[in-house]
């Protein structure tokens, strides 16, 4: 079951493909997926695919493979690195990914990312969350390594408008261990990597994250980037793809700074 949001008023919208989606009246946190309620079948190939999802916090992990934290002459820490991404971050597919002008190397990261339906808490059980995933989704964990080098958090170097894409599906109740996701620029593979060479598996990273921060129904957890990370240059086209949910789709543009007294548009 593949989960999408459509149109300007971002319905939702679930079926097994992107062709056989019906509209979706249940809401996926409050009602479990089994006892969806649906209505009539749209067009998804008529309507502009929003991001799938609105997340609460985002929960981003650093150096979750080993020839990632290699790649970028980091050790492979002893426990999983957390970060925050904002959520204002996000876009979905074809939008593009804005390069800001404080940054002189913005780099792609393609993720497996999983949407959390449950409340988690210090102490869950390995079942309990199991059972709190909604489901998984592709991601561009879009991060301006030069800041996150130079800044002593990476608060800056994650959050710029625009370094979140995701989508373009959320893939409802996969198997988390049979994962895999891949990253191209221009059409040539940049990245590949699968959920067994994580370091640490989606579970675990959703009980290390619960022991510090509740995990709220609609956060987004970002699972961490394969190696072959690279820079993202004006009109470059970024794709990600993560198992049976599709490919993720963006262009990268240079932004065009607003004069003062303008406002971007959004
Ligand atoms: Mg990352």
């Amino acid at each position: 079951m593949l989960l999408f949001r459509y149109g300007a008023e971002g319905f939702f919208a679930a079926g097994a493909s992107l062709a056989e989606a019906r509209v979706l009246f249940s809401d996926p946190l409050e009602t479990p997926p089994g006892h969806w309620r649906f209505g009539r079948t749209v067009d998804l190939a008529a309507e502009p695919l929003r991001a799938p999802w609105s997340p609460g916090k985002i929960v981003g992990v650093g150096r979750n493979y080993r020839e990632h934290a290699a790649e970028l002459g980091n050790p492979m820490p002893a426990e999983p690195v957390l970060f925050l991404k904002a959520p204002s971050s996000v876009i979905g597919p074809l939008q593009p990914i804005l390069l800001p002008p404080e940054s002189e190397r913005v780099e792609h990261e393609g993720e497996i990312a999983v949407v959390v339906r449950e409340r988690l808490t210090r102490g869950a059980s390995r079942a309990e969350a199991e059972r709190a995933v909604l489901g998984v989704t592709a991601a561009n964990d879009v991060t301006a390594r030069d800041l996150q080098r130079r800044d002593p958090t990476f608060a800056r170097a994650k959050s710029f408008d625009s370094f979140c894409p995701i989508g373009p599906a959320i893939r409802v109740a996969p198997d988390l261990d049979e994962l895999a996701v891949a990253c191209w620029v221009n059409g040539e593979l940049r990245q590949s990597g699968r959920a067994d060479q994580m370091t640490w598996g989606v579970v675990d990273l959703l009980l290390y994250a619960a022991r510090m921060m509740t995990l709220e129904p609609g956060d987004l957890l970002l699972t961490g980037t394969p190696a072959g990370v690279g820079p993202l240059v004006d009109g470059d086209r970024v794709e990600v793809e993560v198992s049976g949910v599709g490919r993720l789709v963006n262009p990268v543009e240079a932004l065009r700074v607003p004069q003062p007294g303008q406002t971007r548009e959004p």
